[in-house]
């Protein structure tokens, strides 16, 4: 059995503070595997003490040398390439082909923020005065468990390109996958206290990061409940936050649409990330008048193509849920679901046969639901995709902005210019068209409850500098 009980400080792998420890399972066999050491407000303080201190020499840095300390990072992740894929589908349960697709392009994140610092100029003339922008200062990063090596990268790229030091609490959930980049950012050779990781709880270590002074701004992802206590939090030290937080995505089908492709491939906008991932498109809206001909595609796909199972066999595409809890969380709104009185299309309550150890669900599909029922209304983070009937684009459009998120969204046409002007009316921070998903220099973040700021690109970037106008 592991034992992972050392953070990352001021350059050195150092022995807690804290005293607790959680055990931590396997998602396919829920076998005990490891152990994690979880830290203390101590252990907090001495991470954010050895950032403030680098920021001294770090936030004076030019963009050539961070540049090259991008590159670095860079080159010692893909060194790792292979291990991080690998970690993520053990520990986490990730799909292979999920992992081995999202990594890499996750390390990529910070050769993309080396071309952007290549062409961002940190002093813009602004009328008379000349703009610094100058790096926010230390920075927090906390996170959650469905992409955490991730997140990690697409957050330490911008904020190492504008300038700032950064201490790191990922979800003890993570324990292994943090281990190994750990390992490959000491690898990277970074000045002592650049970059700091603690392993804790997030009402510990979290809100430690939360309230103490010397941290300047939090950059967090995870759910809407939890970004509003950080706001809350962050406002007695006028903090600055960037929050990613939950989606309840649609993805509008038109009439026009080829159905035979965009219903399948709808289906796995659901259940990308076996269905834990904020983006993931979970309302399905269709042409009421078709509602027949969807559900029999639907249902063909889920008997065919859906294959769920242990996430190391490169054929499945729906790994287990990350936890008991997790697990639990998805079995409660299937039922939810069955209660509310939408159709049962596919799947239900229930593990899926042969897999009765882990913590594997069946996906899961309802059809006829309607918008205001909690599944459509609720993030449920796991692969249960709800289908709603819709009269008209008009109507169409007013589903889709009827939601307390606005995260992504999804638009398929046949017609390039009607699926823009619908893209256009829809109130998310992202709108895909014609499963066209990332563009790693476009801005990611929410409208409403799913957020705020962005990140990517040179809005990523932006959301770590501080301008000062030197006038004269
Ligand atoms: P979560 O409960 O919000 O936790 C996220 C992180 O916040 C964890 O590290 C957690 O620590 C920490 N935390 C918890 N309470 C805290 C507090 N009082 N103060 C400071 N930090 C605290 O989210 P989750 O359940 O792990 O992850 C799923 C959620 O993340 C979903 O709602 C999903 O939509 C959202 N998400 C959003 C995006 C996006 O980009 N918009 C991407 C992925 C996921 P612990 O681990 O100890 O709980
Ligand atoms: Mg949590």
């Amino acid at each position: 059995m592991k034992k992972l009980d050392k953070f990352y400080i001021d350059g050195e792998f150092v022995a807690p503070h804290g005293t607790a420890t959680l055990d931590l399972f396997n998602p396919v066999t829920n076998a005990k595997v490891a152990e994690v050491a979880l830290g203390d407000a101590v252990d907090t303080q001495r991470a954010i003490t050895a950032a403030k201190e680098a920021l001294k020499t770090f936030s004076q840095t030019g963009k050539a040398e961070r540049i090259e300390w991008l590159e670095k990072i860079h080159a010692a992740l893909s060194r790792r390439k292979q291990d991080l894929i690998d970690v993520m589908v053990d520990e986490y349960g990730g799909t292979t082909g999920f992992c081995s697709m999202i990594m890499p392009a996750s390390i990529d994140d910070f050769k993309e923020m080396a071309g952007v610092l290549r062409d961002f100029d940190f002093e813009p003339r602004t009328g008379r005065a000349r703009t610094r922008l100058q790096p926010v200062g230390v920075v927090a990063v906390v996170i959650p468990w469905n992409m955490s090596n991730g997140f990690i990268c697409t957050k330490l790229a911008s904020a190492l390109g504008a300038g700032c030091t950064v201490v790191i609490k990922p979800s003890e959930l993570s324990a292994q996958q943090t281990q190994v980049m750990m390992e490959c950012l000491h690898d990277a050779g970074l000045p002592k206290g650049v970059v700091n990781i603690v392993n804790g709880m997030g009402d510990v270590v979290g809100a430690e990061l939360t309230r103490n002074p010397d941290v300047n701004k939090i950059t967090f992802t995870g759910s809407t409940g939890v970004g509003k206590i950080i706001a809350k939090g962050a406002a007695d030290t006028m903090k600055r936050v960037t929050l990613e937080l939950g989606g309840k995505s649609p993805n509008i089908i038109l009439d026009d649409a080829d159905f035979a492709e965009a219903i399948p491939q709808a289906i796995f906008a659901a259940y990308l990330n076996s269905g834990q991932a904020c983006a993931a498109a979970t309302r399905r809206l269709v042409p009421a008048e078709r509602l027949d001909e969807v559900n029999a595609i639907a249902r063909a796909t889920l008997e065919n193509v859906v294959k769920v199972g242990d996430p190391k066999d490169p054929t499945v595409n729906v790994g287990p849920m990350v936890s008991r809890k997790q697990f639990e969380r998805v079995e409660d709104y299937i039922r939810i679901g069955l209660e509310e009185g939408a159709t049962l299309l596919a799947g239900g309550e229930g593990k899926p046969e042969g897999l009765g150890q882990g913590n594997f669900v069946k996906p899961t599909v309802f059809t006829n639901v309607k918008n205001s029922m909690r599944i459509a209304q609720e993030e449920i983070f796991g692969p249960v995709l709800s289908i709603i009937p819709y009269a008209d684009e008009a109507d169409a459009i007013a589903i889709a902005n009827d939601t307390a998120y606005g995260l992504c969204s999804y638009v398929t046409s046949a017609d390039k210019a009607r699926a823009y002007r619908v893209a256009g009316q829809i109130d998310a921070g992202r709108v895909c068209v014609n499963n066209e998903l990332h563009d790693p220099l476009a801005p990611f973040g929410g409208f409403k409850q799913s957020g705020f700021g962005r990140e990517y690109g040179v809005f990523g970037l932006e959301a770590f500098l501080e301008p000062k106008a030197i006038i004269g």
